[in-house]
């Protein structure tokens, strides 16, 4: 009766599909943690709808699974906003879709499809993996009732539906299952593949199980005798009933105590479409005047945004829940400072409001006790895990940089974060922290000096360590913009009572230790001989250099050029150019 539109598949979405296919075929179970998470999206955003709508009186989201080995088909039906037409082109036509994208986006810097492909959620296009034929059956709510259906990679349909109507709002996704794929029909495999990709999905999850129930009937090959009950027997009777197969209760609500790490690891894993175990969690919540509960996860390896950018934008660290609900996760920089964007978190407020705004949230007392208490769990986490040397190492190459980020920009935790940041020196191929470099130092050193350089090989060479080698001190090296700002802008580092100044080594005010009558009259004689040469050189110079002066700090090289005491090093110089321009 009604029109069906055909469609072509974006260019880009043709591509990924094929590699898709091409490369997952031997992992084609993930196809449904994806689709049941596109489900449990689409609940979240209709629970989120109907917060603000206080006549709808709640909202139960629910995702169902049916298996049919009649029709070979496998659906996944939830009941949240489903798609509109519009809606129906862009998302499933088009390769706007988040997963999707950066899947494209990492193809587009890497030669290597497969090796790329486990590190994404590949979206909805991974029901391409088990199904010859996908078909959407999806409605909008107050919009009619819309069927999506694509067989190949080309092109896809749209056009009105009227099978089983969809109450309110939806979408039931029907996989036409490939002939190989025929085991996701098999009861026991789909329930160990739901419980194992959807333990921590927060709607419940229910498939249309085969239940086997007993009857007692009368035996009729038994004898009946008179005045006796007649014998029974039990018969075996097949039906199918909704069987919920996740828990649906949110991780962070159970005590600590009773959660392992194996299901910290999974939940992290879903929560946050993650591929590592965690280096380390934490889970706690705080009562009282402001009541709350949180995790905070450290991956054991850098997330796919951060490796391009150390604060992209497309990094989501930390999800905001009220009262259990999801509100957003786009209130980051609300709950944590920058320099924790590394980690992943959620956060379940029991006093914010269901409409909680981002106006609402920076003004908010109670988000600022809970960002407080965030940032004093992360620093634990992180002094546990600097007790194991080879997890400290793996954390400080991986997110060492953050580190530095937060001594420059946290001034309330500068003092403790000095004491976990660690940088190469003289000493070797370790990294070291300030508190070891101190207690390694000579008893004729009175200051930690660092030296700026554009790598280790660079630093090293540098004629300015000739003198501070000799004396047996030890030189931190800054390799990178942060490591120099972090650096420059300790000042003082305080252990055990005790102050030492952190200088850069390339600057004209190093104090060497105590300089004997001897060697000062020695300096000086030397100042006044060498003045022609000085002056010359001076000349030679002229506006190039600030000053030239003869100097006590060299052994092996004639000359060495420095920075002034208050001046900027070439690395700095060569930072702000690259800012300005
Ligand atoms: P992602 O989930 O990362 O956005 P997908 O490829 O999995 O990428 O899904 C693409 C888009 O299609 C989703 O963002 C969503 O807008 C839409 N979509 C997919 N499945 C559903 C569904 N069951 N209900 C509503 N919208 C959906
Ligand atoms: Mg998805």
């Amino acid at each position: 009766t009604a029109e069906k539109t055909e469609y072509e598949f974006e260019a880009e979405v043709s591509k990924v599909m094929d590699i898709i296919i091409n490369s997952l075929y031997s992992d084609k179970d993930i196809f449904l943690r994806e689709l049941v998470s596109n489900a449990s999206d689409a609940c979240d955003k209709k629970r989120f709808i109907k917060l603000t709508d206080e006549a709808s009186g709640g909202f139960s989201g629910r995702i169902r699974i049916i298996g049919d080995k009649k029709s070979n088909t496998l659906t996944i039906e939830d009941n949240g906003v489903g798609m509109t037409r519009k809606e129906l082109q862009t998302n499933l036509g088009q390769i706007g879709m988040s997963g999707t994208k950066k899947f494209t986006e990492a193809l587009g810097q890497s030669k290597d499809a497969s090796n790329l492909i486990g590190k994404f959620g590949v979206g909805f296009y991974s029901a391409f993996l088990v199904a010859d034929r996908v078909t959407v059956v999806t409605r909008a709510e107050g919009e009619p009732q819309l069927r999506w259906e694509s067989e190949s990679a080309n092109k896809y349909t749209i056009s009105p539906d009227d099978s089983a109507p969809i109450e309110g709002s939806g979408t039931r996704l029907i996989l036409s299952l490939k002939e190989d794929a025929d085991k996701y029909l098999d009861d026991y495999t789909l329930r160990s593949m739901l419980k194992r990709y959807s333990e921590f999905i927060s709607f419940p999850i229910e498939m249309w199980a085969e239940k086997t129930e007993y009857d007692t009937v009368p035996d009729p090959d038994a004898e009946v005798k008179e005045g006796e009950t007649p014998p029974t027997k039990t018969v075996p009777r097949t039906t199918n009933v909704w069987e919920t197969v996740n828990l649906a209760k949110p991780l962070w609500m159970r005590d600590p105590k009773d959660v392992t790490d194996a299901e910290y690891a999974e939940f992290y894993k879903t929560t946050f479409k993650a591929y590592d175990t965690p280096a380390a969690q934490a889970h706690f919540s705080l009562e009282g005047q402001v009541e709350f509960k949180a995790m905070l996860f450290c991956p054991s390896s850098v997330p796919w945004e951060l490796s391009q950018d150390m604060f992209s934008d497309k990094n989501k660290p930390m999800k905001l829940f009220v009262k259990r609900v999801f509100i957003s996760d786009n209130f980051e920089s609300e709950l944590l400072p920058r320099w924790l964007s590394f980690l992943k978190g959620m956060v379940d407020s029991e006093d914010l409001p269901l409409n909680v705004s981002r106006e609402l949230l920076q003004k908010s007392r109670t988000l600022s006790i809970i960002s407080k208490r965030l940032v004093r769990k992360a620093m634990d986490m992180f002094k546990d895990l600097a007790k194991d040397e080879a997890k400290w190492v793996k954390f400080q190459s991986n997110f060492g940089r953050y580190l530095k980020v937060g001594v420059i920009e946290d001034t309330e935790n500068k003092e403790k974060l000095l004491d976990l940041v660690t940088f190469s020196s003289t000493l070797g191929d370790k990294v070291t922290s300030l508190p070891d470099y101190v207690s390694r130092m000579p008893e004729a050193q009175t200051q930690i000096y660092y030296l700026s350089g554009a790598s280790k090989a660079a630093a090293s060479s540098s004629p300015v360590l000739e003198r501070l080698k000799k004396k047996g001190f030890e030189v931190l090296f800054a390799l990178d913009q942060i490591d120099e700002i972090a650096l420059q802008g300790v000042g003082k580092f305080k252990v055990k009572d005790k102050e030492y100044d952190v200088i850069d080594a390339a600057k004209e005010n190093v104090d060497l230790g105590e300089v004997s009558e001897e060697e000062k009259a020695e300096a000086k004689q030397a100042k006044e001989s060498l003045k022609p040469v000085t002056d010359f050189l001076k000349g030679v110079l002229g506006d190039r250099v600030d000053k030239v002066e003869v100097s006590s700090r060299l052994e092996a090289s004639p000359s060495a050029l420095v920075q002034p005491q208050w001046g900027m090093s070439p690395q700095m110089q060569r930072f702000m150019r690259a800012q300005a321009a």
